[in-house]
C-alpha cells in the first residue's frame, strides 16, 4: 500500500477560503522549508502529511496547511 498527496497530484482542486472571502491557491509543498530539527519534519514523514503553502491571490495572505495523504 502506498500513499499520495491529493494536493501534489492535482486531485485536490479547491483551496481553503481566505479571511477576505477569496479562495486560496496552492503554491506547492513546502517540505523544503523544514529542516531535520523542525517538528514539522517528523510530522511530515511519520504522520502521512504533506504541508502545502496556500496563498490568497486577492490580499496576498498565505499560510501553511498540512494535507492528509490518501491511500492509493
Ligand atoms: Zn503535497
Ligand atoms: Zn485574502
Amino acid at each position: 500500500m502506498s500513499t499520495m498527496c491529493p494536493a501534489c497530484s492535482g486531485i485536490l482542486t479547491r483551496g481553503p477560503v481566505c479571511g477576505c472571502g477569496e479562495e486560496m491557491v496552492d503554491s506547492g509543498p513546502v517540505t523544503d522549508y523544514f529542516g531535520p530539527y523542525s517538528p514539522y519534519f517528523n510530522l511530515h514523514f511519520e504522520s502521512g502529511l504533506c504541508v502545502h503553502l496556500f496563498s490568497c491571490p486577492a490580499c496576498g495572505y498565505d499560510r501553511r496547511i498540512a494535507v492528509n495523504l490518501e491511500d492509493m
